[in-house]
């Protein structure tokens, strides 16, 4: 079992996972604990010859029942690949699966906020290229949706609702827009190319989408991450984030409001953006790309990457 406690300076807490030392790291292509288990071949993680998108639980979990949830996400059985180059199906199917997986997760007495995240790249610590993603059932209201709940609190309603607003009135940082979903890179953007898609109606989670809400959600995050992609024309690294309304706590609040961000780590095709003293020590982010001009570049190759 993984331990819990509380960091007294810091108000938060922290989780010891020490199992996780032994995780699978990086094995070699035929050895992939992702893939499908062939006949005659290594059995995998996946008890089954073909799939198209599998959930299991993870084996090296930070949470587990009865104090959360850990599993994994394989989105295809394509050991090549990736999130943006799925078939729009698939990417539209893997919406639904979020979508249950928040209902069932967040249905559980122990888990009080659902997070549902990639991982991409070696440069954020990725230890399996199969194409994937995790969720998490957090036991407690993570810190980060404290803040943005604060951030609810202080613009006196639905924070990205009047993010949302405020950006399509700018104009300067938006990267695409369907009937759905708006796109941009945030007026005080903390990463290089952060970027984030929100939805443009109020829906706490993916349980208010509409269906086509949901297709055109996936079909924004490939057309997001094939730019990311084209930008340095090299698979950017990056930690996709997506955040929705709190499962547990406080019933018939209209809070949260699904939106997904991306901070990748990159700030030129080879640099890296090191989290240093700074952001360590005093939690303040230095930049040297004006969201403006990051936006500009990553709405080009937005428009590249098809
Ligand atoms: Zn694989
Ligand atoms: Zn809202
Ligand atoms: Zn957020």
């Amino acid at each position: 079992m993984s331990e819990l406690r509380f960091n007294e300076l810091r108000g938060e807490e922290v989780v010891y996972a020490i199992h996780r030392q032994d995780r699978t790291f990086l094995p070699d292509r035929a050895h992939c604990p992702l893939d499908p288990t062939r006949p005659g071949g290594p059995p995998t993680e996946i008890p089954l010859e073909s799939f198209e998108i599998v959930v299991f639980d993870n084996r090296f979990p930070a949470f587990e029942s009865p104090r959360g949830a850990a599993e994994v996400v394989v989105y295809t059985e394509q050991h090549d690949g990736s999130f943006g180059g799925l078939a729009p199906e698939r990417a539209e199917a893997l919406m639904w699966v979020w979508r249950q997986r928040y209902a069932e997760l967040g249905a559980r007495d122990d888990v009080e906020y659902v997070y549902i995240f990639e991982n991409r790249g070696v440069e954020i610590g990725v230890t399996l290229h199969h194409p994937h993603g995790q969720i998490y059932g957090y036991p407690f209201i993570p810190p980060v949706a404290v803040l943005e709940q604060a951030a609810d609190a202080r613009l006196g309603g639905c924070a990205p609702c009047t993010l949302v607003a405020r950006e399509r009135a700018a104009g300067t940082r938006l990267l695409l827009e369907n009937d759905a979903v708006v796109g941009y890179v945030p007026e005080a953007a903390r990463w290089p190319f952060e970027a984030h898609l929100a939805m443009l109606a109020h829906r706490r989670s993916l349980l208010d989408c509409e269906p086509e809400e949901l297709r055109l959600l996936s079909s924004a995050l490939q057309r997001l991450v094939r730019g990311y992609d084209a930008l340095f024309a090299r698979a950017m690294p990056y930690v996709m984030a997506v955040h929705q309304a709190p499962t547990g706590g406080r019933p018939g609040t209209q809070e949260g409001h699904l939106h997904v961000e991306f901070y990748p780590p990159l700030r030129t095709a080879e640099k890296l953006k090191f989290l240093a003293g700074s952001e360590q020590g005093a939690g303040v982010f230095i930049g040297d790309v004006l969201p403006e001009e990051a936006a500009g570049r990553l709405r080009e190759a937005i428009g590249r990457g098809g």
